[in-house]
């Protein structure tokens, strides 16, 4: 598995940064990280874990195509709702430089906290072009492949074998512990969304 290429985002608009290629963004919950928070899962993986639970996530294919301004100002919007954002997918480092600018622009324009999921180990990351620096911006990162052999792990583990790194000491790893490990959202529409680590299946 090599470092990714630049992805989609690469395709930088003036003034609006460079653009995401998003699979949803989900503006409040409670199954992805202490407290409330924004949810934004990427799309695009190639990293291929057998049994993974977000397969819809992993074509890269455009899906839902946002400069990463736009996206920092959906953030910003919800805010007063939430304690933090947490990222998701797909693979949020296989788009690193939207990544880094949504980071940035969420770090300039709010106090929010935020919870990072990858596929890639902390050393991948750290290995990037730009890993250091999205390293940076974040105060937790839930790392490694998911591994469907290994059961769920606490705190936000698909599998045990994943590592939480606290990189900041914004959280402790009780409060992460803590996450509810799923939840069914229904909206006025009547459709509805599952998000979380455990297997919908199993609820
Ligand atoms: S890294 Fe995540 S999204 Fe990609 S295949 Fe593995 S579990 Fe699925």
């Amino acid at each position: 598995m090599g470092i990714p290429e630049a992805g989609p985002d690469a395709r930088a608009r003036p003034g609006a940064g460079p653009l995401l290629n998003l699979h949803a963004i989900l503006p409040r919950s409670r199954a992805n990280g202490p407290g409330a928070r924004v949810v934004i899962w990427f799309q695009g993986c190639t990293l291929g874990c057998p049994g993974c639970f977000n397969p819809d996530t992993h074509a890269a294919e455009p899906r839902l195509l946002l400069p990463a301004a736009a996206v920092v100002a959906r953030v910003v919007a919800a805010s007063c709702n939430v304690e933090g954002i947490s990222l998701s997918g797909g693979e949020p480092l296989q788009q690193p430089e939207g990544l880094l600018a949504l980071l940035e622009g969420v770090r300039e324009r709010t106090e929010l906290s935020v919870l990072l999921f990858s596929g890639y180990t902390l050393a991948e990351i750290r290995a990037m072009p730009t890993g250091p620096r999205i390293l940076a911006l974040a105060d937790v990162l839930i790392a490694g492949r998911y591994v469907r052999t290994r059961p769920p792990g606490a705190g936000l583990r698909g599998s045990a074998n994943q590592s939480i790194h606290l990189l900041t000491g914004r959280y402790t790893l009780a409060e992460v512990e803590e996450t509810p490990p799923a939840e069914v959202i229904l909206h006025p529409d009547g459709s509805i969304t599952f998000s979380g680590i455990a297997d919908p299946g199993c609820l």
